[in-house]
């Protein structure tokens, strides 16, 4: 048996990422303490500070996601994505603070291994002392109320990020279902308050992420908000026709705006058939970067692994098996310098432009 780290002869590429669930899979978890699971490590799930370090996984957006909420004699074969019930903002709210404590009580635990990081200086920092730098993350804003007092209080708890839908609607706006093949143009774009919404963010520095947006809110984003445009966690629509994957069209108002994207390991992502099938090639991860490339240039791709949200390749595994995609890009001729682009120098650049313009 050969050590993972053997099989590599240059030590890992850091690598920051732009979208996982783990909180989702901690709050969920049933027995033991969350908190000290995600912290020594344990066999189930894509991620937790055992397989980060493993993998050099050095840090990333945390993301906070309220389940949908079965409805009485609703099987759950029933419920998908695509007709998710909207969620009622008092069920939200506890969802939301009970996973926004889970992180700061990963931090507090940690004795100084994980920190949420409120600024770029501390991530530069955190990559500098080996320290697990977490970005808190809402992925579709339930939870927040139409005077936006709870996003000010997150705000001031740490929240950098947010994307104003997940798949299904709500007030901000629509969601994009998940479907394939389609277009991502599906319904409605932003709500009145949505467009309030992205003015407060932009007010308050809190990245948008475009990711969950059906195509209309995507063009309302790209019109409203002062931020470079950024999908933390969606691929190429040419590559897998997914719905929730980007269209040339608006990779280049991505690239225009000096935003990016952050490639999604999910297989339906991946795949041309958008099959939800572990036994996918880690290389469509590559080849899908590869095309992002072409179409939003070196300073506009980036990682956006989906662990704990999604079926991966297996091959990959979790995140302890990042490296071998950096295997991969080297296999492909793809530079050091480009490659600690895509690893972590993209994001780092998009977040400071974000929290801190000019
Ligand atoms: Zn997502």
């Amino acid at each position: 048996m050969v050590d993972e780290s053997e099989m590599t002869s240059s030590p890992p590429v850091p690598i920051f990422d732009g979208h996982n669930d783990v909180l989702l899979r901690l709050f969920r978890r049933s027995g033991g303490d969350p908190v000290q699971a995600f912290l020594d490590g344990e066999e189930a799930g894509q991620l937790d500070f055992v397989k980060a370090g493993k993998g050099g996984f050095a840090g990333g957006l945390f993301a906070i996601f309220v389940p949908p909420v079965r409805r009485k004699n609703e099987a759950q074969s029933n419920l998908t994505a695509t007709d998710a019930p909207a969620v009622e903002i008092a069920e939200a709210q506890r969802v939301t603070f009970a996973m926004a404590a889970l992180l700061l009580r990963i931090e507090r635990a940690s004795q100084g291994r994980v920190r949420i990081c409120r600024d770029a200086a501390a991530i530069e920092h955190c990559f500098a002392d080996k320290t697990l730098a977490a970005v808190l993350h809402i992925e579709g804003a339930e939870a927040i109320d139409e005077n936006f007092d709870v996003l000010n209080v997150l705000h001031a708890a740490g929240l950098r990020s947010l994307g104003p839908v997940w798949s299904r609607p709500n007030a901000f706006g629509y969601g994009v279902p998940f479907r394939c093949p389609a277009s991502p143009d599906i319904g409605p774009g932003l709500t009145d308050l949505g467009k309030a919404l992205v003015a407060e963010c932009n007010r308050l520095r809190i990245l948008i992420d475009l990711s969950h947006l059906n195509e209309k809110g995507f063009w309302d984003v790209a019109a409203l908000s002062s931020a470079p445009l950024v999908a933390t966690h969606s691929n190429a629509h040419a590559i897998s026709p997914h719905s929730r994957n980007l269209t040339d069209k608006q990779l280049a108002a991505i690239r225009d705006s000096g935003g990016m994207v952050g490639v999604n390991y999910a297989a339906s992502f991946l795949r041309p058939d958008g099959k939800q099938d572990k036994d996918t090639p880690a290389d469509l991860i590559i080849q899908h970067i590869q095309y992002l490339l072409e179409h939003l240039g070196e300073d506009g791709v980036g990682l956006g692994s989906d662990f704990d949200g999604a079926t991966i390749p297996a091959e990959l595994g979790s995140a302890a098996g990042l490296q071998i995609l950096v295997q991969g890009m080297r296999e492909r001729q793809f530079g050091n310098e480009l490659i600690e682009k895509i690893c972590f120098r993209n994001w780092l650049r998009v977040l400071k432009r974000t929290w801190e313009p000019a």
